[in-house]
């Protein structure tokens, strides 16, 4: 898929979204607002079920179907995420779907302010101004009077805080289940179910009320919750990350013109200056990648390989040793094996004569040796997309590991070389004393949108401007974003 139809993709489940604002304040004309969060929902997980089942089938191939932990996992986010839609449901009975749109963004510098204030993890110094100005955009939309804040619009805000919380939960729930879909299908009927469970008790069901609200119910549940959930996971695989975190954050913009419209909102200047500082702040707080992908939209692996096994083969070589110097060894290694099998037949003494310009030779050429064996005794031959395994590798660590999940496999991993650890203590991104501790903050810092190509744009910062000895801080893109650029900057 080319970068275009991708970013289209994109900006259809955001012009979705942001439309369905307007389907959930009609809808509720004829039925409360926690039968219509249970309709609908019940109705997204039934167009995603289908692919969920898919999933399933595959995972349960690979010996890696999900247990009970992961099914609690599910409950938990789509119990939040149930919370979060009823508050902002029962937010749009009276507030606008100007206003609800906007204001539901404020999840996004609420998520870092959480992991500060919950985990003691202080994020990006970014995230304060940020905050702030979200603050102030919200004031102004309201009407710069704290007297016309409507009950809907506290409502609404309220419900930022569930939104957070499943975002700061979502992505370690969707890496440990390894099933987008499954856990989409799973939290959207979680939701589903205690939504009309809440429901039975407290709201009335009429025939006649269902069906006036039919319409609205569909279009919510089967384009908002099914098929713009799966145009962001199509998407997303093929976008860069920089055009998916902007195009996605155009869903409150969609909902304002939807609004005005729909149902005739209409903004005054504060409103508008309001808006223009909240979308302002959304993009700031994410402004360290966004700049990165900005240079480099589309980041790639300098390593050379036409394999996963190349590439877990070059990685593991690749330690201590220049990329450059790496590929000119596997060009003639690779040219004589290229699979498990084939480096068995060629021998431990002959793959080192191979690799011998790169250090640490002989011991690489071993773990090699060994790592091909276990591939083909125990794995078939391929290589495993499993942490647990790959770690269990000769000559595999975690940052191999992790290399080999991201650029082979896709998942949003964070290796830690050399290169991204100073770069994370240097400019204050994610200080950590080792790898790991590093590793786990850029887990939590890096926003979703830029976890595939993080670890690409760190390395390549870091060989050419972030160098070791004499970084290029007066040539550095993210220098106002960086503690040491920009203490350099106020000198
Ligand atoms: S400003 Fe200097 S220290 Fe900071 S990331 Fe850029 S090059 Fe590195």
């Amino acid at each position: 898929m080319t970068r275009l139809k991708a970013n289209a993709l994109l900006l259809m489940a955001a012009l979705i979204w942001g439309s369905a604002f307007v389907g959930q304040s009609l809808g509720m004309a004829t039925v409360g607002p926690l039968s219509f969060t249970a309709l609908r929902f019940a109705l997204g997980a039934a167009v995603v079920a289908p692919l969920a089942w898919l999933e399933w089938r595959k995972l349960r191939a690979e010996g890696r179907s999900p247990g009970w932990a992961e099914a609690v996992w599910v409950v938990a986010l789509g119990s939040l995420l149930c919370i979060g839609v009823v508050m902002q449901q029962i937010g749009l009975v009276t507030t606008s779907v100007t206003n609800a749109g906007f204001l539901t963004a404020l999840y996004v510098p609420l998520v870092p302010l959480l992991s500060w204030l919950v985990k003691r993890e202080s994020p990006h110094w970014m995230v304060w101004p940020a905050a702030a100005g979200c603050l102030a955009g919200t004031w102004l939309l309201t009407g710069a009077s704290m007297q016309t804040l409507s009950t809907g619009d506290v409502w609404v805000m309220l419900s930022a805080l569930p939104w957070a919380v499943h975002v700061l939960l979502v992505g370690q729930v969707a890496n440990r289940l390894r099933g987008a879909f499954l856990l989409s299908c799973g939290q959207f009927a979680v939701c589903a179910m205690f939504s009309a469970g809440l429901a039975l008790g407290t709201e009335a069901l009429t025939v006649e009320g269902l069906v006036a609200a039919s319409g609205a119910i569909v279009y919510t549940g089967v384009l908002s919750v099914g098929v713009a959930f799966t145009l962001q996971v199509v998407g997303q695989r093929h976008a860069p990350p920089a055009d998916a975190a902007i195009i996605l954050s155009s869903e409150t913009l969609f909902a304002a013109l939807f609004g005005a419209w729909w149902m005739g909102d209409r903004l005054t200047a504060s409103g508008l200056a309001g808006c223009a500082l909240i979308l302002a702040c959304i993009v700031a707080v994410q402004i360290f990648f966004a700049t990165l992908a900005a240079a480099n939209p589309q980041p790639a692996s300098e390593l050379e390989y036409t394999s996963v096994f190349e590439l877990l083969a070059a990685v593991l070589l690749s330690a201590q040793a220049t990329d450059v110097s790496v590929n000119k060894a596997t060009r003639r290694l690779f040219a004589l094996a290229s699979t498990p099998q084939s480096m068995l037949a060629l021998g431990e003494a002959a793959v080192a004569e191979q690799i011998r310009t790169i250090g640490l030779y002989r011991n690489k050429a071993k773990h090699l040796i060994q790592t091909c064996r276990i591939l083909v005794e125990q794995h078939g031959g391929q290589v495993p997309r499993n942490r647990e395994a790959l770690e269990a590798l000769p000559g595999v660590g975690r940052k191999t590991a992790n290399v080999v999940l991201n650029v082979a496999f896709g998942e949003p991993t964070n290796p830690v070389d050399t290169h991204v650890f100073r770069i994370c203590n240097r400019s204050g991104l994610a200080p950590g004393k080792t790898p790991q501790a590093v590793e786990k903050q850029l887990d939590k810092r890096v926003p979703l949108a830029y976890r595939r190509d993080a670890h690409h744009w760190l390395i390549l910062h870091g060989r050419y401007v972030c160098t070791a000895r004499s970084p290029k801080c007066s040539d550095c893109a993210v220098r106002a974003w960086c503690d040491t650029g920009a203490a350099g900057l106020k000198r």
